[in-house]
């Protein structure tokens, strides 16, 4: 495809979500692309590498999240890898300050690669496990939300990432079709973390015929993070919230 293609296709695709894209973010976002799939014919970043399921399944769901993201300025993506949603998103909005953190540093090297060829300003990349990274002063309680997709089950996820949320700030989580099982399974998480849902947005795309329904969760921090959590991985793992 070429770029003048792409970026028309992803500019018609938001249109049709509903999701409002300038000629300048979707520039970007074509050239995030095209590192995106030179890259991954050295490293392992993506297995979806048709650029019409790149604007889909990476660039429209990561931009559904607009719909959630309000006034927070300082958000974290938490289990970033390639970048999503954290760098589209970072893309989209220049005026916010996004923190990429990620355990496999060679994704990170990538990350730093398109915040130098888009002179982004406003993204940090980090290395490190989240549940280690959110016990540090720096970072506890500091963001305004985290953002993440495709990173662990809701009970699991909550204990990673509202540690780094400010009381009243919030988490917004990109799930699948089988949202409505893992909330079930996340009362005691919700409960023990201070988190209560408050909004919950569901959209859906087709591809080729097969229908993806998906939702986005907005849970509000109502309480500090008790002192005891997040606990290490091996505890996490063996007992999950
Ligand atoms: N969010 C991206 C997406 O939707 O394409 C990547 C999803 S990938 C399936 C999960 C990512 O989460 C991996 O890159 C993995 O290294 C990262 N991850 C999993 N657990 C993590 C943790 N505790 N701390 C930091 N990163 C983690």
């Amino acid at each position: 495809m070429k770029n003048n293609e792409f970026i028309e296709l992803l500019c018609k695709e938001c249109k049709n979500q509903n999701v409002d894209i300038t000629e300048e973010q979707a520039n970007n976002l074509e050239m995030y692309k095209t590192l995106l799939l030179e890259w991954n014919e050295k490293m392992n970043l993506t297995a979806i590498t048709d650029e019409y399921e790149i604007i889909i399944k990476h660039f429209v769901d990561c931009l559904e999240c607009t719909k959630v993201i309000k006034d927070e300025e300082k958000i974290i993506d938490v289990g970033t890898g390639a970048g999503f949603p954290g760098m589209v998103l970072a893309i989209y909005y220049k005026d916010k300050k996004f923190t990429l953190l990620d355990a496999l540093n060679k994704r990170l090297i990538f990350l730093q690669e398109v915040v130098n060829t888009l002179k982004l300003d406003n993204v940090e990349i980090i290395h490190g496990r989240a549940e280690e990274v959110a016990r540090k002063e720096e970072y506890k309680e500091q963001f305004d939300a985290s953002v993440s997709r495709a990173v662990a089950q809701l009970p699991v996820l909550l204990e990673y990432t509202s540690p780094f949320i400010k009381v009243n700030g919030k988490c917004i989580v990109m799930k699948g079709d089988n949202v409505e099982d893992e909330v079930k399974l996340s009362s005691n998480a919700l409960n023990t973390l201070k988190l209560k849902i408050v909004d919950r947005f569901n959209y859906n795309y087709m591809i080729n015929n097969e229908e993806y329904n998906r939702s986005i969760l907005k849970i509000n921090k109502i309480g500090n993070t008790p002192q005891k959590y997040p606990r290490n991985y091996g505890q996490i793992k063996k007992k999950p919230l």
